[in-house]
């Protein structure tokens, strides 16, 4: 772990909960945060769009953001059924997950519209956390650096130096998500350090430096320490382990 980069835990909790086991979840958080929160690691929420409102209210002054785990890719209109960035930061989330893999699985994102959406985060005050992987088809064809260059190319590298480093880098190979199957931290190290020098080589050493890159997939508080101890890993982003709030503390709490 890098001492100088924001160091960030956060909680994808998909489409999951109903607002009352929401609400006591944050609680919980909240609870244990004000007792045992002893690092500098921030941490985000990412809830379901119709509890963002409600969720970052009960938060008040307490040390969690919160965000949305997609956003549309216009502005306003007729969209039936999106949500604009505009309107998340009308309510003050104040992040948002782009490319996560089930949305490009399920909902065929691709790159470019995940460029589009990366644009309207940063014009509308959000931080775009980026997330990217590839399939256990294209590690075992031994292509995952291709693809997460690609990615990289064709969804974030088109910004300017200036607002790329308002952004985070989720690392999520697919085969990891909700596997129970982790990257080795040799694997995992190897990624981050590969996605940090290809931000080296397309903006400068010093941003590379400075940006965050999140391991994500099957992470959890048995082997959050030794991921988090990686030089290049920087934190978190967490699906299934976030629901719990003990589970979810004791990672924060690995950092
Ligand atoms: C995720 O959905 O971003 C994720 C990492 O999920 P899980 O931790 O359940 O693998």
């Amino acid at each position: 772990m890098n001492d100088t980069r924001k160091k960030i835990v956060a909680g994808n909790w998909k489409m999951n909960l109903s607002l009352q086991e929401a609400q006591s979840l944050t609680a919980e958080l909240i609870g244990m945060i004000q007792d045992e929160k002893h690092n500098a690691c921030e941490v985000f929420l990412f809830p379901p769009f119709v509890y963002i409102n409600t969720i970052n209210k009960q938060i008040q002054d307490n040390p969690i953001q919160v965000g949305a785990q997609n956003c549309a890719d216009q502005l306003s209109g007729a969209y039936t059924g999106e949500v604009s960035v505009s309107m998340l930061n009308s309510i003050g989330a104040n992040a948002v997950l782009i490319g996560h893999s089930e949305r490009r699985t399920y909902y065929h994102e691709s790159n470019q519209t995940c460029a589009t959406k990366i644009n309207l985060a940063i014009q509308h005050n959000i931080i775009p956390f980026y997330c990217i992987g590839e399939t256990l088809n294209e590690r075992n064809a031994n292509q995952q650096f291709e693809i997460i260059e690609k990615q990289l190319n064709d969804g974030i590298f088109h910004l300017s130096a200036e607002d790329f480093s308002k952004c985070v880098i989720a690392y999520e190979p697919v085969w990891a998500i909700g596997t129970g199957l982790t990257a080795s931290p040799e694997q995992a190290q190897e990624m981050h350090a590969f996605i940090r020098s290809k931000i080296a080589d397309k903006y400068s050493m010093e941003i590379a430096q400075k940006v965050s890159i999140l391991y994500g997939g099957s992470c959890n508080d048995q082997n959050a320490k030794e991921l988090f101890a990686l030089t290049d890993v920087d934190g978190g982003l967490i699906g299934g382990a976030s629901l719990k709030s003990r589970n979810f503390m004791n990672i924060i709490n690995a950092i």
